[in-house]
């Protein structure tokens, strides 16, 4: 009968958690960020709260002596209690500034975290204790529970554990005390009520993390989407015209510098139009995403191969002479002609023109490429298939 009272209350529970648990149950990327803020909030608040124990602790012991004795015991107790959050707080602000700085497993973090959120609590139960032997007030264990409620970030199923973990504490320590009945009840409400409070303040706290938190990947991943959009080009996934103008400009400057020689290359497919016209549209896309590819794999990481519109594609070979990307071109001019490009069915077997020549800064010529345009065009008029340098321009 308890047991299934009990499995009740959990299921209902669980419901109402998992439509606040606004993220999938098994998202460890946010429970691992959630720690981190929680190590960051406690490396911030320790530093605020350690001073004005210290100073209620000190005052609280030089206080003179009162009226009666239970009245010095309560004095004293609240002064140790203090200076005892004190030091707790300073070793947290510790342990938190070393953790912020270093690498360390959810389970270490988790850890520290149950310690610290431990910690508080039983500092309010202690002072909700001294102070009943004065007055009945449950003040002390309301402010570490608003603490534990609203300034970490605790899964919903985690802060029921938590908090019903505190309830069980506070009841056992009230009842142990012996207290007269009505000040008993009184406490155990308004502790219950407390609890409650910090329950419902620690839910809305994860509500507000986690919602900010898949709102901010949303938008992230959609600025890489945009990204990703304005950079390159949809059908072979190179680099675009944007792109390449971008690391041109990067690399112009360093040669401004005077750190460095490159050199660009100029690709156009020859007769890339009979192509089309012999085994369609979308036959020729696909030589031209299979021609990317290889592209990409005859260049070094260091250079940047860009699609620049239709069947041309240009290469900045970084720090290289133009001797060097002669060669480079060469290769690449022998491997696109021995490639059997296969695409539905269709072999298809094509050659490049190549233009070659210095990346010129804008004190040197109009534009980057308008050289290698010219060489290129040269290569196309003295027969296809094969490089022209720039400097065969003067020739
Ligand atoms: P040349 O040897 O003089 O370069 O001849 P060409 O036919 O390659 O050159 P031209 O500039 O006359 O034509 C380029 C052709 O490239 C025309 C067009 O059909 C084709 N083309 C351009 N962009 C694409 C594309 O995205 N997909 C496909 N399939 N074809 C394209
Ligand atoms: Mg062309
Ligand atoms: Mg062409």
């Amino acid at each position: 009968m308890g047991m299934r009272f009990i499995k009740k209350i959990c299921n209902a529970w669980h419901g109402f958690a998992s439509k606040l648990n606004v993220v999938p149950k098994s998202n460890k990327e946010i429970d691992r960020m959630a720690l981190k803020a929680n190590i960051d909030r406690v490396y911030s608040a320790a530093l605020v709260i350690a001073p004005f124990h210290f100073i209620i602790a000190v005052v609280y012991a030089l206080k003179g002596s009162l009226p009666t004795p239970i009245e010095n015991l309560w004095k004293m107790r609240i002064a140790w209690a203090n200076f005892f959050i004190f030091v707790g707080s300073v070793v947290a602000w510790f342990i938190a500034s070393y953790m912020r700085k270093h690498e360390y497993t959810r389970q270490q973090m988790t850890m520290f975290q149950h310690v610290v959120l431990t910690f508080v609590i039983f500092g309010g139960i202690v002072i909700t204790h001294i102070d009943l032997l004065l007055f009945s007030s449950v003040t002390a264990l309301m402010i570490s529970l608003i603490v534990v409620g609203a300034f970490f970030y605790l899964r919903p199923r985690v802060a029921l554990a938590f908090f019903t973990e505190v309830l069980v504490l506070f009841t056992i320590s009230v009842l142990l005390v012996g207290l007269p009945r009505n000040v008993l009840v009184s406490n155990l409400t308004n502790g219950i009520v407390a609890i409650a409070i910090g329950m419902t303040l620690s839910v809305i706290s994860w509500r507000g993390f986690a919602v900010q938190y898949v709102q901010t990947k949303k938008i992230l991943e959609q600025q890489r989407e945009l990204e990703q959009m304005a950079y390159r080009d949809p059908l072979t996934g190179l680099p675009n015209r944007r792109f390449l103008d971008e690391v041109i400009k990067k690399e112009i400057a360093l040669i401004k510098r005077g750190t460095r020689n490159s050199c660009v290359v100029m690709i156009d497919i020859d007769d890339f139009k009979e192509v089309n016209d012999t085994y369609g549209h979308p036959v020729g896309d696909e030589v031209l995403k299979q021609l990317a590819q290889l592209l990409l794999e005859n260049i070094r990481e260091s250079d940047t191969l860009a699609r620049l519109g239709g069947e041309e594609f240009v290469i900045l070979l970084s720090d290289t002479n133009c001797d060097g990307a002669y060669i480079v071109a060469n290769k690449l001019r022998e491997q696109i002609k021995n490639h059997v490009f296969k695409v539905d069915g269709y072999v298809v077997q094509i050659t490049a023109s190549f233009g070659v020549g210095p990346l010129l800064t804008s004190d040197q010529g109009p534009n980057y490429y308008s050289l290698v345009d010219k060489a290129l065009y040269k290569a196309k008029s003295s027969g296809k298939n094969q490089i022209a340098a720039a400097r065969d321009l003067f020739q």
